[in-house]
C-alpha cells in the first residue's frame, strides 16, 4: 500500500506519517526532510535550495522528482511508502502517477489534513521552539500556507476525480486523528 498525506504546513503531516509508519510498517518519504538534509550536509544541491526553502516557495519539480525516484525505484520500499509533502502541485501529482506506474505501483489512498491558517500559525510557533527549523517563523509560515493554497486545489481535484481522496479534520487532537486515519486505511485494506 502506498499513501499520500497532504495538507498545509503545520497540518500534522509529519506527526501522522510517523504514526502510520509504525502502525502499518511503511516507510516515510518526506521531501521536506530530504531537502533539509541536503542543506544540513552542505551539498551542492543544498546550497542551491536553501534560499528557496527559507522564503517559503517550492523547490523545482525536477529536483524533488529526482529525489523521490531514488526512493520509489528501491525495491525495499516497494508498495510501502507514505509520501509526506509530495506531490505539492498538479505537475508533481501526474509525475508521481507516471513514476509509480514505471515501477508497477500505485497510490491507494490520499489523506488530506485540513487546518485553518490560525492553527498553522499556532502550531508553527510551537514547533519553532522544539525543532528550530529555519523556515518556521510566522512570516514564512504564512507564505508557505499561501503557496499551499495556490497550488493545492488542482491536486485535490485530481485525487477527487480518481476517488482516492479522504479528508481528515486536522484541527482534532493527535490521537483522534490517528484513529480516524487508521480506520480509513483499514477500510481500504479490506
Ligand atoms: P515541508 O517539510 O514539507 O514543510 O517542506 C519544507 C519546504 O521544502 C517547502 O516549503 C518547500 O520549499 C520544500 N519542499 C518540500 N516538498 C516539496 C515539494 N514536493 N515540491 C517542492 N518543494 C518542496
Amino acid at each position: 500500500m502506498n499513501i499520500v498525506i497532504f495538507g498545509p504546513p503545520g497540518a500534522g503531516k509529519g506527526t501522522q506519517s510517523k504514526f502510520i509508519v509504525n502502525k502499518f510498517k511503511l516507510y516515510q518519504l518526506s521531501t521536506g526532510d530530504l531537502l533539509r538534509s541536503e542543506i544540513k550536509n552542505k551539498t551542492q544541491l543544498g546550497s542551491k535550495i536553501s534560499s528557496i526553502i527559507n522564503s517559503g516557495e517550492l523547490v523545482s519539480d525536477e529536483i524533488v522528482s529526482n529525489l523521490i525516484e531514488k526512493f520509489v525505484s528501491n525495491n525495499t520500499y516497494k508498495d510501502k511508502i507514505i509520501f509526506d509533502g509530495y506531490p505539492r502541485n498538479l505537475v508533481q501529482a501526474k509525475n508521481l502517477d507516471d513514476l509509480l506506474k514505471k515501477y508497477k505501483q500505485k497510490i491507494d489512498i490520499v489523506l488530506k489534513l485540513s487546518v485553518s491558517l490560525e492553527t498553522v500559525k499556532k502550531r508553527i510557533s510551537e514547533r519553532q521552539t522544539q525543532e528550530k527549523r529555519a523556515d518556521d517563523n510566522e512570516e514564512i509560515a504564512i507564505k508557505r500556507y499561501q503557496t499551499y493554497e495556490k497550488s493545492s486545489e488542482p491536486v485535490i481535484d485530481y485525487y477527487k476525480q480518481s476517488h482516492l481522496l479522504k479528508v481528515v479534520n486536522g484541527e482534532a487532537g493527535i490521537s483522534e486523528i490517528n484513529s480516524e486515519i487508521s480506520g480509513l486505511i483499514d477500510a481500504i485494506k479490506g
